[in-house]
This record gives C-alpha cells, structure tokens and sequence, in this order.
C-alpha cells in the first residue's frame, strides 16, 4: 500500500546509547528498541547484568552490544562512543537514563558528600556524554536526545533535596540545550516518571506502595518500566520531529491530581 504522509515511526537501523540499562526503564528501553530494530549499546556499571539484558536481546533477533560505563568516568564514556562509531559507524539516539536516589537532610553529616555524588551521576554525567557524543549526532539524519529526569523535578518531597535539585536541573538542562541545540536539527526532550516499580523502589513494601498510590496516583498504581521506555520511544522517532524541550511526564496523574 502506498502512503500518504511522510514521517517514519521506525526506528529500525538506528544507533542507540542507552545508560543504566542492566535494570528498571533503561533496561525496558534497551529491550524495546531492540524489538524495534535498532542496534543498541546496553551500558552500565555491573558487566555481568549488561550481559543479561544484550543476551536476551541477541537471543530474540536483535542488535545489541554490552559495555561497563560508569557515566562519570570520562574514559568508559569516550570508549563507548568510539566503538560505537567502530561498530555501527555512529549515533543517532541517547537516552541519558543512569540514576541513584540517595536520601540525606540538610543537616547530616553525610550531606555534602551525598549532595556532590548525587550531581555527578545525575546531571554533570548527563551533560558530559551529551557532549562526547555530540560530533556524531550532528552527523545523523535524526538525532535525539532523551533525558530521564523525575516528577521530583516537578515537586518535591522532603529528606532527598540533592534528588530533588538535581532532577529539577536536568529540566532545565533539557531545555536549555533544546535551544541550543535545536538550531543543529537535535531534538532534547526529558521524561519525568513517577512511581515505577524499578531496583529504585525495590525496598519499599508492596502496601506502602498501595497506599502512595492510592492517596497520589490518578490511576491507582505505581507505573512498570515499560510504560516509561515506549513514552521514551515516542521521543526518538524520526517523526518526533518538532518536540523539543519538553518535560513529559510518565507518572498516572500523580503530578496533575489534587485530591
Ligand atoms: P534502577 O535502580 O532499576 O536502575 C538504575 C540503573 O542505573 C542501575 O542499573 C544502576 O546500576 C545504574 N547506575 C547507577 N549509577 C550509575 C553510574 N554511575 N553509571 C552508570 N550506571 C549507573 O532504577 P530506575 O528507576 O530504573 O532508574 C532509572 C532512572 O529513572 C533514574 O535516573 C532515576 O532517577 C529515574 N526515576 C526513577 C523513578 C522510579 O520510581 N523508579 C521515578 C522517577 C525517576
């Protein structure tokens, strides 16, 4: 059948980075894109759960690579890219998903030094490797760049004001870039998820979640990873186009709900 618009919702071929996906939404978005037919750079710190998530993409059909990344670590950061470039002879998506949640309050001792880690992962780790993998989405037909911030970002609960700050700064990382950058055809758009059953919430018990779900949640629920990673697949088709510098959020009405 012939068709009568022109926009491609395939990412099939693409080249994508995908940072702390041996678990929660990066893992689901490194699974989806794979089913979607793009080649994949699963990355993340324990080289045995990259393994994991490349195997099963392998075993079903798709195209995928593992790498350590520590995504403060300049180096892995750079090692990745170039074999990226090696492999697949580029990038066109980068989905800046890698996160730690650590609690302190403004008067513990271990404050500062939870404040600077918090920082280093969450956001100078986010706008450093979109700054080493710049020159080769410049290259691409369809660059995208998504970034996992939180509704953290757009509220803000008591005892993790480094989480908080943080996330609060990706946002305006994302939109500060969307301008910049959006003048060399890149899209950068974040995602705010809210409660989502991940290794991040793992710890909190099945009724505690029940209960925040039911006092917050428009939809009664926490969230599963894969509904975060097909929001994020809407983010990096060619046909998102002229979606930049958004803030989305991926959270069942938590952020919209007043009573
Ligand atoms: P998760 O713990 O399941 O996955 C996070 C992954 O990031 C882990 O595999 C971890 O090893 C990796 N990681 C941590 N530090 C890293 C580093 N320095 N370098 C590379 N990888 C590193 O948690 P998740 O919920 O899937 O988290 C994904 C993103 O979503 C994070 O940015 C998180 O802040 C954000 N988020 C989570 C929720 C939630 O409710 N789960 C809500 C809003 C936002």
């Amino acid at each position: 059948m012939e068709r009568n618009t022109k926009l491609n919702r395939s990412i099939k071929g693409r080249r994508a980075l995908v940072t702390g996906a041996a678990s929660g939404m990066g893992r689901a978005t490194a699974l989806l894109f794979a089913d979607e037919g793009a080649h994949v750079a699963v990355t993340d710190l324990d080289p045995l759960k990259v393994q994991a998530v490349v195997d099963q993409i392998i075993a079903a059909g798709g195209s995928a690579v593992g790498h350590r990344l520590d995504v403060t670590n300049a180096s892995e950061r750079r090692a990745v890219v170039a074999d990226m470039v090696a492999r697949w002879g580029g990038i066109d998506i980068l989905v800046n998903n890698a996160g730690i949640a650590l609690e302190t309050t403004i008067d513990a001792p271990d404050f500062e030094e939870r404040w600077r880690r918090t920082f280093d992962v969450l956001i100078t780790a986010q706008a450093l490797l979109i700054r080493d993998c710049l020159p080769q989405l410049l290259q691409s037909d369809a660059p995208r760049i998504v970034n996992i911030a939180s509704t953290e970002g757009l509220g803000a609960t008591k005892g993790i004001s480094p989480y908080t700050a943080a996330k609060t700064g990706v946002i305006g990382l994302t939109r500060s870039l969307a301008v910049e950058l959006g003048t060399r055809g890149i899209t950068v758009n974040c995602i705010c998820p809210g409660p989502i059953n991940t290794g991040m919430t793992a710890e909190i018990s099945a009724d505690a979640k029940k209960e925040f779900a039911r006092r917050r949640v428009a939809l009664r629920r926490y969230g599963e990873p894969e509904e975060v990673a097909q929001m994020t697949l809407s983010l990096v088709l060619p046909a998102a186009s002229f979606v930049t510098g958004v803030a989305l959020p991926v959270d069942g009405g938590l952020t919209i709900r007043n009573a």
